[in-house]
């Protein structure tokens, strides 16, 4: 069963671009619709730190999530969550 590579959920998985098509994104990942939808065409940067702001929720299921994993994405989350221009991000 596929889950989505960002908050888990198993409810209608898409096979999304990491990067969007518009950034030349080659890599597909599983993610489901809504984290798709939220995501739009964002970087992973842009959108965590857009989902901190206006989706709270959804940001701490991913932070939740991939905490104990070792995916590429997980391995992505991790590192944007420690830089510290992320970190110290208030608003
Ligand atoms: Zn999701």
């Amino acid at each position: 069963m596929k889950v989505c590579s960002y908050c888990g959920s198993s409810r209608n998985i898409e096979d999304k671009h990491i990067r969007a098509k518009s950034k030349r994104g080659k890599t597909t990942t599983p993610a489901c619709q809504a984290c798709n939808r939220s995501k739009g065409n964002k970087t992973l940067m842009e959108w965590f730190r857009w989902l901190k702001k206006n989706e709270p929720y959804r940001w701490n299921r991913i932070k939740n999530y991939n905490k104990r994993k070792r995916t590429p994405i997980a391995e992505k989350v991790k590192k944007i969550m420690n830089k510290k221009s992320f970190k110290f991000l208030f608003y």
